[in-house]
């Protein structure tokens, strides 16, 4: 059965998108420990990041690195701090989060955001790529 975020992808469920190319796909997390926090993930399905092959792991850390560099002009943040987990859901995603403390890469800490403040937010970090 295809993943929740290959359903994403595939636009059979919403998503505040941020970017995407042929291969890889960006959107915000909708339960962010931090405003601007985004997963970053490749099409290809594959549970566990260190099972994906060579090329696509690291055009995945490149296009991660586009996506992070454009969430710092959006968010004021110290830092874009870098997670992978992928205990919830198992197709390799990467949690790039603005973080101003070390309470934000927490993933006990949450956020709160309006409808508003989601789709404002996708729409500048994608301005700003
Ligand atoms: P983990 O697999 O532990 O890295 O966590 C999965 C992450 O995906 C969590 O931060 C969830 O909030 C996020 N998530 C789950 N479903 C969705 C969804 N439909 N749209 C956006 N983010 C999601």
């Amino acid at each position: 059965m295809a993943s929740i975020f290959t359903k994403i992808i595939n636009g059979e469920i919403p998503c505040y998108k941020v970017a995407e190319d042929a291969d890889y796909f960006a959107f915000l997390d909708i339960n962010p420990n931090a405003k601007g926090h985004t997963l970053v993930v490749p099409k290809k399905e594959v549970d566990k990041i260190f099972d994906l092959d060579k090329d696509t792991y690291t055009g995945l850390l490149e296009f991660s690195r586009k996506v992070a560099i454009a969430i710092e002009k959006t968010v004021p943040c110290l830092r874009v701090g870098m997670s992978v987990i992928g205990l919830e859901v198992p197709h390799v995603h990467v949690h790039l989060i603005p973080l101003n403390s070390m309470a934000d890469i927490d993933f006990k800490h949450k956020v709160n955001l309006s409808k508003e403040e989601f789709e404002s937010t996708a729409r500048t970090i994608a301005a700003n790529l």
